[in-house]
């Protein structure tokens, strides 16, 4: 048994997270996945949820 693909890597950037700038010859943070250099899938959007759901759960009972 194994996790799901959960993401996979930017076509755009090809997982590096920037892009060249043409003509500049400079790097811009990549706009198809915000720097991240990957994209989620999915199952990866569903346990990104998952995750955020409960570790803000967490974080409120660590605040009171
Ligand atoms: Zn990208």
């Amino acid at each position: 048994m194994g996790l799901p693909e959960l993401e996979v890597r930017c076509w755009t950037c090809w997982g590096n997270g920037v892009i060249p700038v043409e003509d500049h010859g400079q790097m811009m943070e990549c706009p198809e996945c915000s720097g991240v250099g990957w994209i989620p899938t999915e199952d990866g959007k569903r346990l990104l949820a998952f995750l955020q759901r409960h570790l803000a759960v967490d974080a409120d009972e660590e605040e009171q």
